[in-house]
Order: structure tokens, then sequence, then C-alpha cells
């Protein structure tokens, strides 16, 4: 029998529809995502963006305090974070992504979400009930399916970027940052928006310097983040400049970087134990082989206004994949909730519900 809603992903959006949807007794099924080591590599693995950052400071209704009691409690034994048993400094303007995930993910539990953990690599959006397809080869129908698979991070394309991926090139501070290799030594990140500050005042933590390479003379980041990159001791500002080569061995993996001037072309070289790149994000729309309407971007566009409808009737969009304005955690979350209650009333509109 089909399903009457189907969620792909398991960042904000996802979860925020889960419990909508399960609250409106529509019995959704999340396919989260498989933990594989291509997902591993590109980001993608289940519980989105978020599950891969340190503190969340702007996602309302979660300021600091002792929370480890209530995660303990809230979350099941074997998803309780690592922190918090271990009892870990708490964190000190905001939330952990990752605790703030599985709280997202449990609160949907709680109303009887199904979980599946795996991939869809495959939809058929032509025929109705729609036909989704995991990478373990299931095929699930679905009366309406909503589209929640986020953005994964960008790299500039270097053939020694690629070389070095895992081996000193890093698309994600948080998830490798604490590494060996990193510790005490310079570091480049490149970017100017607030994902590249955030990663250069993470990787303050543990690198001697962190250089920030930006391709033009000021930062995208939000005026707080300015601040925090442009008063950090540790950050050095490498302004109208742009990584032009990784540099390395096979063994060592990255030494150095080669930067060159936006300006007049100028290069200059120097060691490095690590790069970082933080430069924009590609929304996961690749499984779905062009059947939704795309922006110019690449996004999924949404087809009407204020509505998560995209070009297929009864396939909604969600968070990040549909978003390349604002890209927030609670913008996320709160078209989440607008995709599961469009959904709800398409499935009523149509009599399957
Ligand atoms: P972003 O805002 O799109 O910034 C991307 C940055 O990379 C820009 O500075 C861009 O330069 C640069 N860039 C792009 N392509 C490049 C290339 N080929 N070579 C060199 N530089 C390149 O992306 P983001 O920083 O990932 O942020 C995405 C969204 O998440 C934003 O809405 C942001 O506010 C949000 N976010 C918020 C927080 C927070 O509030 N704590 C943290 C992280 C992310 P130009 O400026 O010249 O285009």
């Amino acid at each position: 029998m089909a399903e009457k809603v189907v969620i792909i992903g398991s960042g904000p959006a996802g979860w925020t529809a889960a419990i909508y949807a399960a609250r409106a007794n529509l019995s959704p099924l999340v396919f989260e995502g498989a933990v594989n080591a291509t997902n591993a590599t590109q980001g993608t693995l289940p519980l989105g963006q978020l599950n891969l950052t340190t503190e969340v400071e702007n996602y309302p209704g979660t300021p600091s305090g002792d929370t480890r009691a209530y995660l303990a409690s809230a979350l099941k034994g074997d998803r309780i974070p690592y922190w918090v048993s271990a009892n870990k400094s708490q964190p000190s303007h905001g939330v952990n992504g990752p605790e703030l995930m599985e709280l997202m993910r449990q609160q949907a539990v709680n109303f009887n979400t199904r979980i599946i953990t795996d991939d869809i690599v495959k939809v058929d959006f032509k025929t109705h009930p729609f036909k989704l397809v995991s990478l373990e080869g299931k095929t699930v129908e679905a009366l309406a399916v909503i589209v929640a698979t986020g953005a994964r991070a960008n790299y500039l394309g270097l053939p020694s970027e690629e070389r070095f991926k895992n081996n000193g090139v890093s698309a994600c501070a948080v998830c490798d940052g604490a590494l060996p290799r990193f510790r005490n030594k310079p570091l480049v990140v490149v970017g100017g928006g607030d994902s590249a500050v955030e990663e250069a005042t993470y990787l303050t933590k543990f690198a001697s310097t962190v250089h920030l390479v930006v391709r033009r003379n000021v930062l995208r980041a939000s005026k707080i983040m300015q601040d925090r990159a442009l008063t950090n001791p540790k950050i050095t500002m490498k302004w109208n400049r742009v990584l032009d080569e990784v540099l390395g061995a096979d063994e060592a993996g990255v030494t150095g970087a080669r930067l060159k001037s936006t300006v007049d072309g100028a290069t200059e070289q120097f060691d490095v134990g690590g790069v970082f790149l933080a430069i924009g994000h590609t929304p996961n729309t690749d499984f779905m082989g062009g059947q939704l309407k795309l922006d110019d971007k690449g996004y999924v566009l949404w087809t009407k206004p204020q509505r998560s409808n995209t070009s297929v009737e009864g396939v909604f969009a969600a968070g990040d994949v549909a978003d390349s304005y604002y890209r927030q955690a609670v913008t996320a979350a709160g078209t989440g909730c607008m995709a599961a209650l469009d959904a709800e009333r398409w499935l009523a509109e149509k009599g399957h519900h």
C-alpha cells in the first residue's frame, strides 16, 4: 500500500515536516539518509548540516544553560550524545548542532514517525502514487512526497584540492579540525561568508594561525561574525586573493598553499598544514533526475508564492534544497512545517486522507 507522506531528508526541515505530518495522523515515513563513506565525504550524512557544526546560537528557544540533564532525559540511551555522557562543558551561547538535531529527531519519533536510514537514489514523479527507490534497492510508493534533502558544501574544483581531500583538505572544520595533523599549524580557510568565519574561528582553537582567504575586499558574513574574524588575533585576513593551488606530497598530505591576487594576479606561497573550503553549497537534487523544476541556481523551485509546492503536484519541498536565500536552521524548520501542512491539505483535497 502506498505511504501517505514520505519525507526525504533529516535536517530541521525534514524533522519538522515529520512532526507536523505525524500529528496530523499521516504516519510519515522519513528516509534520513545512509551512513556510508560517500555521504561522509560529501557532507550528506543523516541529520544534515547542523550535525556538522558546533554551537548554534540563533535557533530560538535554545539559550545556553545546563542542558545535560535535559538531553539525557529527552533522548533514548543509544542516542545520548557523547559529551553528555562524558560530562563535557556546556555550550556557552546556544545549543550544540548535533544535540539540536537529535532532539528534533526524537520529537518526530515520539509521534510515531517511522525512519529508514537510507538514501533515496531514484524517484518517479511521473506516475501516481510516486515511486521512490532507495540505495539498498527498496521501492516505496507515496501519495505525497516532501523533499528536504538540504545542500552540501562546495569545493573549488582544483585537481590538487581533490588529490588532498581527507589528507589536509576539508570542507568541514568542525568534522576534521581537531585532527592531530592540523594542531599548532598555520591553516587556510577559503571564503568570506558566515561559514568561513565560523570555521576560521573554530580552527583557531587548534591552529597556530588561520589565514582567511577572501576573493573580494569585504566579507559577506553578518556583522557579528565579521567582528569575530577581524578581532581574533589568530586570524589573518588575506583580502583579494583566491586559492590557486594546494601544495603537498602523497604521504605528508597538504604542506602549503599558493594564493593568487584577484587584483594583479600576483602569487604567493606559504607553508600550511591544512586547507578548509567554506565557499557555499549545492542543493542535493541529483537523485530526482530533473523531474522537479529548479531555479537558476539549481535549487528546487517553489511554484506558488508563500507555499511549498513544486512543479509536480503532490511533491513539496522544504529547507535548504529549495532556499538559496535564507538557508537558516529556523527557516528550514519553518518551511518543513509549511510542507507538511501543504501536503496534508493537498491529500485531503484529493480525497486521500
Ligand atoms: P555564502 O554566504 O554563500 O558565502 C560563500 C562565500 O564563499 C562568499 O564569501 C563567496 O564570496 C565565497 N566564494 C564562493 N565561491 C568562491 C570561489 N570560487 N572562490 C573563492 N570564494 C568563493 O555561504 P555560507 O558562508 O556557507 O553561508 C550560507 C548560509 O548559511 C548563509 O545564509 C549564512 O548566513 C548561513 N550561516 C549562518 C551561520 C551563523 O549564523 N552562525 C553560520 C554558517 C552559515 P563572495 O562574497 O565574493 O560571493
